[in-house]
């Protein structure tokens, strides 16, 4: 007889995005004149860059014949990938990798998620409050996260995020064993200053505590003092995993590539407190027993990111979503929201007016002017009275949706 994980029974059903679905296609149904523009994607829209359409075409040719076609490759990633990532990515901010301290995978996901099982069951854990569910429902799953009580994991340590403290999370005044922080972050598109990061560093010195720091959004950052990597800061390499993707950097939702860091100074302690594990060799032995490498195909699309005309591309598109998140922000700024992020991140949180929650004003929106959004409490008890815009939509979507959200709150003042 086999017994399920009842972890998973704990798991609720709906999901937030579902929920989303269910009720603009009701919408929809009662309202079929209304064109529905959405501000909630979470996905990419704009197309791959013509340099990596063409590295993938080559590959794909590569493939196509026996002397030059790749079969299993390397685990953790080519060597091509993984010493441009070295090379572009960290070298110039005066960080030094080794090629072994990169796991080249398929996409950021699949780590912050599978990332637990090298670390034992019962480790308290702490999470930015709003945050992107992977990390809590991951921890969830192998019975780490607790039990759920009025909304919150009885394992998990909430760090509020609120325009009350600036969105900076505040240190916890006890020891954690591991905290996720995302930054540039999603939900709320806000960043940590240098100064404020190597406050985190010091406390994992500290606390013994493990940083997992998930950097999906680093391709965002404008501005010259916000952190790209942990590893920036001074001792970082002795208590934190860092997560990339090219997922949102290079529009690779589809293609599927990302890397993390694991640096060979970073360890954990036995349970008798004997003895320090390298972290760098059991995620090794954890990838090579239950990851066969992402394509070749996606890691010529990755090693193309970084030419000359690949970067410039690339910056070309992060610069379409931007300049789409400063219509917004500055839009609905002048229309009297309350709005954060949207400068180093393609998200902008926005508080409710008047302190309606969530999901009232993403009805209110939807059926007042056929905009969508993400209702903020969607991503933790910290995001009500809050909900998420993100940029990657079309320019004339974006001016159409403010411009119809303009109109409707002229007319109810
Ligand atoms: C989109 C996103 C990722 C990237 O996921 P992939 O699996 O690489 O596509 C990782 N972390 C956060 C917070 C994200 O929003």
């Amino acid at each position: 007889m086999a017994l399920v994980n009842e972890h998973f029974l704990k798991l609720s059903d709906s999901y937030l995005f579902a929920d989303i679905a269910r009720k603009v296609n009701a919408f929809k149904v009662s309202h079929p004149q209304m064109r529905v523009i959405s501000l909630g994607i979470g996905d990419v829209t704009q197309p791959l860059c013509p340099t990596v359409v063409d590295a993938m075409h080559k590959a794909v040719d590569e493939m196509a014949s026996a002397d030059t076609f790749h079969g299993y490759g390397p685990e953790h990633g080519y060597d091509f990938l993984r010493e441009a990532i070295i090379k572009n990515d960290f070298a110039p901010r005066g960080i030094h990798l080794d090629p072994s301290e990169v796991f080249v995978n398929d996409g950021a996901k699949s780590d912050t998620g599978n990332i637990g099982e090298i670390v034992r069951w019962d480790n308290s854990i702490g999470v930015t409050d709003p945050i992107y569910p992977v990390y809590i429902d991951s921890n969830v799953m192998c019975g780490r996260a607790g039990v759920l009580e009025n909304g919150r994991w009885s394992n998990v340590n909430y760090l509020p995020c609120t325009a009350e403290n600036g969105f900076v999370p505040q240190i916890p005044d006890h020891r954690v064993d591991m905290i996720y922080l995302c930054y540039p972050n999603n939900p709320t598109g806000t960043v940590l200053s240098k100064a404020e990061l190597k406050k985190w560093v010091k406390y994992a010195l500290a606390n013994d505590t493990l940083i997992l720091y998930d950097a999906a959004y680093e391709a965002y950052i404008q501005d010259a003092d916000i952190p790209h990597s942990i590893y920036e800061i001074r001792g970082a390499k002795q208590c934190a995993i860092e997560f990339r993707s090219y997922s949102k950097t290079a529009g690779f939702t589809g293609v599927r590539c990302g890397y993390t860091v694991i640096p060979k100074e970073l360890t954990a302690v036995t349970l008798d407190g004997k003895q320090r594990v390298p972290l760098n060799h059991l995620w090794e032995r954890r990838q090579s027993t239950k990851f066969n490498g992402t394509s070749y195909i996606s890691q010529r699309a990755a090693a193309a990111i970084y030419t000359p005309e690949g970067k410039r591309q690339v910056r070309d598109t992060i610069a379409y979503y931007m300049q789409n998140a400063e219509l917004l922000r500055e839009s609905l700024t002048q229309m009297g929201f309350e709005v954060f992020g949207g400068r180093n991140a393609p998200y902008l949180w926005v508080k409710t007016p008047h302190g309606i929650d969530s999901w009232r004003f993403f009805e209110q929106m939807l059926y007042a002017v056929g905009v969508v959004c993400t209702p903020g409490v969607g991503f933790g008890p910290s995001g009500e009275g809050y909900v998420r815009l993100t940029a990657f939509g079309k320019r004339e979507d974006c001016e159409e949706a403010m411009r119809r959200i303009g109109e409707w709150i002229r007319s109810t003042h």
